[in-house]
């Protein structure tokens, strides 16, 4: 029987981090870890809601999706530069409370007016099956903003280190990469420009190979950075939805063909009858008597023809248009 836990995972906020990050002595590469939690995700795109409250000022909205984004862009990096195909289909939907709605939020994200316990910044409370190792939706974040003032920047790197968490990864054990502030770390200021870690996706390439609750430290291949902030992968649909993109559209142009053509033909052949019901009806002449039907027949093969020329000149058009549609 599957069993259901509750995680609590909080950011420290430290001002004093501030001023001594150049002063920290960086621990050798092999030696920093990060922690795994218990669940992955196997459903997409993950849909998450701002829901904005009286702590909350309109301009964190785009603030959070940009937060949220950069997890995408530092995915499609680091699978670029190194490992980890397997992240490719991680993306998420962003709704905004009073501009468009979803029904049931796998991740929700709030405000708080004050630090909540112990100092914390950013909350994100979670359950999951244990058996499945997959969240119970939905995820809470709550980050704090005061009386919503509070700098975009700061709700962004906030809500980045706890989507981060949402996403499955713990906290990291440095406070700094080889090029800037590590995200996942517990503490920081968060006010500075900052993106995730090669430790921090690396981190997510191991719950998709089944490491959980347990810490993991980079291969020796892999660079200890902070990943620069490249850009928004493309959409990778699934199989079935390539397939239906590549043959609806000749499928839906060869319907409307035959549609057509037994529409004409159809129109063509109650023409014929109506022609052979009008009196008088002239009594065959003795030699040759299958002349006078053939020629509408010939009649309809014209029509045919023409209008099968017309229908793939249309094809050719549409095809690129779907497929334009199609891209983000
Ligand atoms: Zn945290």
């Amino acid at each position: 029987m599957s069993v259901t836990k509750v995680g609590l995972i909080s950011i420290l906020i430290a001002v004093l981090l501030l001023n001594s990050f150049t002063t920290l002595i960086i621990p050798a590469h092999a030696a920093i870890s990060i922690e795994l939690e218990e669940f992955r995700w196997n459903r997409f795109p993950i849909s998450v809601y701002v829901e904005m409250n009286q702590w909350s000022i309109l301009d964190y909205a785009p603030a959070i999706r940009e937060g949220l984004d950069n997890w995408l862009k530092a995915i499609w990096n680091y699978t670029n530069a190194y490992d980890g195909q397997s992240l490719a289909m991680i993306s998420y939907t962003y709704y905004v409370k009073d501009i468009n709605s979803t029904g049931n939020p796998d991740v929700i994200i709030s405000f708080a007016p004050y630090e909540m316990s112990g100092k914390a910044v950013g909350l994100t409370t979670y359950k999951y099956d244990d058996t499945a190792h997959e969240p119970i939706t939905p995820i809470i974040i709550n980050i704090t903003t005061h009386s919503a003032t509070e700098t975009d920047i700061f709700v962004k790197n906030v809500a980045m280190h706890e989507f981060g968490h949402a996403l499955g990864v713990g906290h990291a054990s440095s406070p700094n990469t080889e090029n800037g502030p590590e995200l996942m770390y517990y503490a920081s200021s968060k006010s500075g420009i900052i993106f995730p870690s090669t430790l921090d996706v690396y981190a997510l390439t191991q719950i998709y190979q089944g490491h959980f609750g347990q810490t993991t430290q980079l291969p020796s291949s892999v660079p200890y950075v902070m990943l620069p902030e490249g850009a928004i992968p493309p959409t990778r649909m699934p199989q079935w939805q390539t397939y239906l993109q590549q043959y609806v559209p000749p499928i839906a142009v060869v319907a409307i063909f035959l549609l057509l053509s037994l529409t004409v033909v159809a129109y063509v052949t109650r023409r014929k009858t109506d022609a052979s019901r009008s009196p008088p009806i002239p009594p065959p002449p003795p030699t040759d008597s299958n002349s006078a039907l053939r020629a509408p027949e010939l009649q309809i093969d014209n029509v045919k023809t023409r209008f099968s020329k017309a229908t793939s000149a249309k094809t050719l058009d549409f095809r690129p248009k779907r497929a334009e549609v199609g891209l983000w």
